[in-house]
């Protein structure tokens, strides 16, 4: 009955555009509530699906510029991989090196990165300021990189790049220095993190440490970490408040989680597929409805 009901709330007919997601799983994916929300609210002629692709990522894009879908979004485990598929990548994507979001253009599809701008965007509806300041990035995978590159491009004033394996660390260090032509950037162990100087560092939780269902996990257990930061910012929304983001609050820290993240990811994709504006008021309504269905 709950599924007729919402299939009830979409009037498909012969106009009706088709987006989607493409990934491995996608079953929890929150993207179709984002842009089939947003269709509703603009009278968009739309509908968002998710498509679970086991494996051949290529065929699947060859199969979607053949169909006419109208745009994509992608997550894992082909954000990567989408960059040599599409027929153009956006030059900040290129340079982030993963992308998760395809828009048509007039020979397939072009790929973009709306993650990073997502969490700017996130940050700044928070009102937390990265330029000037003195990150930590926690993590040094796939987002952690992307994040690295965008507190640099901020002008963050000096950023640190804690990781269990160091030479993932190192190697992002190396290349967010290489990219701002600066000292900007280092590694860090998690043994060195307490030896820091300093008092006032933006932490930004980029590593899956903490996400459902391994919630009784932070990815530094010591308390005295969160004597050394003003603000916590974990990327990850599932659970809403993290031990990450607990620990902060236990010392007075900020704490922020990875839900607006999802929000202007969603937002930034759907404003690049159907030339629109999306307002904060629009933004703020979609937010609510995320944060109803995360419950
Ligand atoms: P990834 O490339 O697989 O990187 C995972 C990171 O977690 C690495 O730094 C890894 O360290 C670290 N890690 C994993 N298990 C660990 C452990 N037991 N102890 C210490 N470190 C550990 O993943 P990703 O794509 O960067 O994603 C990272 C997180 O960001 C995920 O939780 C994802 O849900 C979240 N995310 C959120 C959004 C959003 O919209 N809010 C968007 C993208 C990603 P090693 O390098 O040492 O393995």
């Amino acid at each position: 009955m709950k599924e007729r009901r919402k299939a009830e709330m979409i009037n498909v007919d012969g106009a009706t555009k088709v987006l989607g997601v493409i990934g491995n799983p996608v079953e929890h994916t929150k993207s179709p509530l984002i842009h089939n929300e947003l269709a509703k609210r603009f009278g968009h002629n739309l509908v968002y699906v998710p498509f679970l692709v086991k494996e051949q990522i290529g065929d699947a894009i060859q199969g979607a510029d053949a169909l006419g879908i109208h745009g994509l979004n992608v997550t894992i485990p082909y954000k990567e991989d989408i960059l040599s598929k599409a027929k153009e990548v956006d030059s900040l994507t290129a340079k982030i090196g993963a992308g998760n979001t395809l828009v048509r253009i007039e020979q397939g599809f072009k790929a973009y990165n709306t993650d990073i701008p997502g969490l700017l965007r996130a940050m700044k509806s928070d009102g937390v300021e990265i330029k000037g300041e003195s990150v930590i990035i926690i993590g040094a995978g796939g987002a952690a990189r992307a994040v690295a590159l965008m507190v640099a491009m901020e002008e963050a004033k000096e950023i640190i790049i804690c990781n269990r394996t160091m030479e993932k660390a190192e190697n992002i260090a190396k290349e967010v220095n290489a990219y701002v032509n600066d000292k900007v950037a280092k590694a860090c162990s998690y043994n060195n993190i307490l030896n820091l100087e300093g008092s006032q560092y933006l932490a930004i939780q980029a590593t899956s440490v903490g996400l459902s269902p391994d919630i009784d996990r932070s990815p530094i257990e010591d308390e005295a970490f969160f004597d050394k930061i003003h603000t916590a910012y974990d990327i990850i929304y599932n659970p809403d408040n993290t031990k990450f983001m607990q620990m902060a609050t236990a010392k007075g820290k900020k704490s922020y989680n990875g839900l607006k993240m999802l929000l202007y990811q969603g937002i930034i994709a759907y404003e690049l597929w159907n030339q629109v504006e999306i307002t904060e008021e629009i933004a703020n309504e979609i937010y609510g409805i995320l944060k109803v269905s995360c419950e």
